[in-house]
């Protein structure tokens, strides 16, 4: 019932949430692509192939996950009502500062792991090579992903917050903090498939930019593949042995070897399709 209620609330925000999602639209519009047209790393074109498809992923992407991290999310909050309360009343005496950034950096694990296994397990795969398809690399190119891609990732994070009791907020300026932190964290997310020349020298062990997440697109071949997942922290990847990013050098080829369907429709449906029809099958290289 509660998830229901919920489901009937984000249905009635929807048309402020359209507005709000135009709104971000246009601003980074405004911001990326004239820094691209500046700094670009490869000469194309702002108004490329599948840029209309791109628009409506951003807003399916914007919307459509909701549904389902609200379900996961729910089910979650009912394992932290009957958990270990000691623990709770521990997590939630952290100090506001430790709590903050404890919940940033679980939250940036588990995205590298669900990301990782989005590469790795292939049924999430077949979901994740959408956001692969693409052989060139731009701003928008950061919504091209199945709803349901996003769907697993942002579920996962919000279900293990949940269950260690980090998403129960114990004042309105953690939650504030928190919301602030998913903003910067999306807007990122556009920048770093930007198609800018730009490095950031040492900063470069800090935070992912740019040149980082292309070399998580990258097909130039197998030493190549696989490296990059992290949305922020690139120390994450250092951890886990997936780190790559080489001094004054950038990926030449972008994309998948593996057939992905031209379009949205086609796109949005494979993936849900049996195996013998979807033509998809693991990233191998
Ligand atoms: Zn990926
Ligand atoms: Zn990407």
């Amino acid at each position: 019932m509660e998830v229901l209620s919920q489901w009937q609330q984000l249905f009635a925000a929807c048309p402020t949430r359209l507005v709000g999602l135009t709104v971000w639209l246009l601003l980074l519009f405004a911001l990326l692509a004239p820094l691209e047209r500046r700094w670009p790393l490869h000469r194309q074109a702002v108004m490329r192939e599948d840029f209309a498809d791109d628009l409506a992923y951003f807003f399916l992407g914007g919307i459509v996950p909701a549904y389902f991290v609200v379900a996961f999310a729910s089910l979650a909050q009912w394992g932290y009502q009957h958990g270990p309360t000691a623990f709770y009343a521990w997590i939630a005496s952290i100090p506001f500062a430790l709590r903050v950034g404890t919940t940033l950096i679980i939250g940036e694990l588990v995205y590298y792991w669900a990301h990782r296994w989005s590469h790795e397990v292939p049924w999430l795969w077949r979901f994740h090579a959408i956001h692969h398809s693409p052989t060139r690399i731009d701003w928008l190119v950061n919504t091209r992903a199945h709803p349901l891609d996003l769907a697993f990732s942002r579920s996962l994070i919000a279900v293990v917050l949940s269950l260690i009791g980090l998403a129960e907020s114990s004042s309105n300026s953690f939650a504030a903090v928190i919301a602030l932190v998913i903003i910067f964290n999306t807007g990122w997310g556009f920048f770093i498939h930007a198609n800018l020349r730009l490095r950031l020298g040492l900063l470069e062990h800090l935070i992912t930019t740019p040149a980082y997440h292309h070399w998580h697109h990258a097909n130039d071949g197998s030493e190549f593949a696989n490296k990059n997942y992290a949305a922020l922290l690139p120390c994450i990847d250092r951890l886990f042995g997936t780190h790559y990013l080489p001094k004054n050098q950038y990926p030449q080829r972008y994309g998948i070897d593996n057939p992905c369907p031209h379009g949205l429709a086609g796109q949005l449906w494979r993936p849900l399709l049996p195996d013998r029809q979807s033509g998809e099958r693991v990233r191998s290289h």
